[in-house]
């Protein structure tokens, strides 16, 4: 020991410590250099200031942990430096027993300590440890300080308590930006955009300046209500503020025009964003599979391997979607041996499920089944979901049951399934049987999930129910619905006979005065919109035949573009015509 040596020494190895602590290498000299002049790490400043330095610059943790247990009786700024640096790391469930060992040292926790553990909880998403934490935090006095009570509320939102966020918001005396997107994102993180929405408007009021953080879980609610205005108005504000140029909040914006069907604008944000990453590039391949732009999906898949970008295997989902929608059956094939081989993306359950679609929809339905039987996977019911929807479409009964029987196994309260193999039935006038899985469906206790379609008018987003009459410009729309149902049938509009005779599709049948919210709530945009304004819907289930034919006619006779957004994919109405190719 050079013990006389050891004070100036160790004031040398702080002063290079806070001054020159750049890298996990020169820390490693100091480290040594420590050793060799005997400065004992159990000097409570030498390891408390080398273990700070480490977690700071991300050293790996295993390393921090030796240090660590150098030191004799850690205070309480080291534990926390080891929770943080733990919570912060690739693996953070080690902050938890570390906490519970300070705890065992009966070493209490300090104001620094929750926002640390906390983080590494919500990383874990173990609410069960979230609870415990916070009535330690309440009991210790330290529930009320904001920041402590920020790392709560985010910690609930992201383990999927919304609720508890919410209410522990609404409870705070002080809140701050941190706080407002923490709730916020909670809501979109548990799908509830329109609390979204509301909390937002809140904030504006509040007079809290939104960031990057915010707007982007903005854009991601926007996206799932279709809200195209209130999000348009959010992307003007971020060219305004200078947030448009964050690489986040701009690929949010591109999955917000991807998914309200404005595949144009798509396409202009993409093409004026510099930094696009491969996430860039998806959001816009997946984008144009999904609304039927097959081809050009293709196409911008090519440009991006010639810039000699890495694809993700969510990429290959949009492309593997895109030759699907446009019966590329050989290059289907071709791009999932490439994915393989040339990518080495093991495909998942999904890129199965695009080729099993990719048969079925081309016509190749025993292909499709021989391909399910022989994939290294097991198939999950999505897969004999698509099988089941080939041979209703290509009429290929004996399969059909074979893949319900499968359902039957893997999902047996499934409406859904129901409702393919007796619209397969109705297609074939079997109506005994359709009788028959009806009488099932009830038996079993199978609830069809209601409908409703959602439209965006001025500032707020209506929902409409099949055979709503709730709105207060109720007359108005019927008269409407009226109208309509006149000039559709000089257009030689009759309702689709085989479903409604089957009176069995994802909702019931309608009646005169009883629409499908599609339907109405294309009657009220009608009212409230300018002529020749395109219309938006987002709707939960899939669209009718008798609905989808009668929007194709709107189209032609209102001279309205119409873009529905349905539970499988988007359909671009336009002069009578569909960007499905009635094929969905
Ligand atoms: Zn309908
Ligand atoms: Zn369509």
């Amino acid at each position: 020991m050079h013990s006389d040596h050891s004070p100036s020494i160790l004031k040398q190895c702080i002063a290079i410590l806070h001054s020159r602590a750049t890298s996990i290498h020169k820390l490693k000299q100091i480290h040594a250099f420590s050793i060799k002049h005997g400065v004992s790490l159990n000097n409570p400043d030498m390891g408390k200031h080398l273990l700070f330095s480490l977690v700071s610059l991300s050293a790996p943790m295993s390393y921090a942990h030796k240090i660590f247990k150098q030191i004799d009786s850690p205070n309480i700024f080291t534990w926390n430096t080891m929770i943080r640096g733990y919570a912060e790391s690739q693996n953070p469930k080690p902050a938890m027993d570390i906490h519970r060992s300070m705890r065992s040292f009966a070493v209490e926790p300090d104001t620094h300590t929750y926002p640390f553990l906390l983080k590494a909880i919500a990383r874990l998403i173990t609410v069960k440890e979230g609870e415990e934490v916070h009535s330690i935090a309440t009991k210790n006095g330290f529930g009320s300080l904001v920041f402590v009570q920020n790392g709560l509320v985010h910690m609930y939102a992201v383990c999927g308590r919304a609720e508890s966020a919410h209410k522990l918001f609404e409870e705070m005396s002080e809140r701050n930006l941190v706080t407002w997107n923490s709730v916020i994102n909670g809501f979109v993180l548990n799908g509830r955009p329109n609390e979204t929405l509301t909390l937002y408007r809140d904030m504006i009021d509040e007079q809290v300046e939104p960031d990057g953080f915010t707007l982007v879980s903005l854009l991601t609610a926007c996206a799932e209500l279709g809200a195209l205005a209130l999000g348009k108005r959010v992307h003007v504000y971020m060219s305004k503020v200078g947030l448009a140029e964050n690489p986040h909040a701009a690929n949010a914006l591109l999955d917000l025009y991807s998914k309200t069907g404005n595949i144009k604008e798509a396409h202009k944000v993409f093409d004026e964003m510099k930094d696009k990453s491969v996430v860039s590039w998806t959001t816009l391949i997946v984008g144009l599979a999904m609304n039927g732009f097959g081809n050009e999906s293709i196409n911008l898949f090519k440009e991006l391997e010639r810039k000699k970008l890495t694809p993700s295997e969510i990429t290959f989902v949009g492309v593997l979607y895109a030759c699907s929608h446009c019966g590329l059956v050989d290059e289907g094939f071709t791009y999932l041996k490439r994915m393989k081989e040339e990518y080495k993306i093991e495909p998942r359950i999904e890129h199965h499920g695009c080729m099993v679609d990719l048969l079925g929809r081309s016509g190749h339905v025993q292909q499709a089944y021989d391909y399910i039987i022989n994939m290294p996977l097991q198939p999950n019911a999505v897969i004999w979901r698509t099988l089941l929807g080939a041979c209703t479409i290509h009429g290929h009964t004996g399969l059909a049951e074979f893949a319900r029987a499968k359902l039957i196994e893997l999902e047996p309260n499934h409406s859904g399934d129901y409702v393919l193999l007796s619209n397969l039935y109705a297609s074939e006038r079997r109506w005994s049987d359709v009788s028959k899985v009806r009488e099932k469906m009830l038996a079993n206790g199978v609830q069809k999930s209601p409908g409703h379609s959602l439209v965006e008018l001025g500032n707020r987003v209506y929902q409409f129910v099949m055979g709503d009459t709730s709105n207060p410009q109720n007359e108005e729309i019927y008269t409407k619905l009226n109208e309509m149902t006149r000039l559709l049938r000089l257009e030689g509009y009759v309702p689709h006979v085989v479903n409604v005779l089957a009176d069995i599709e994802e909702e019931e049948k309608e009646t005169a005065l009883s629409y499908h919210s599609e339907k109405i709530a294309i009657a009220f945009m009608l009212i409230n919109t300018p002529n020749g304004m395109p219309i938006r819907v987002v709707k939960n289930l899939r669209v009718c035949a008798d609905c989808h034919l009668a929007i194709k006619l709107v189209s032609k006779v209102y001279g309205r573009e119409i873009v529905v957004r349905d539970r499988s994919r988007f359909h671009h109405f336009k002069d009578g015509f569909c960007s499905c190719k009635d094929y969905w």
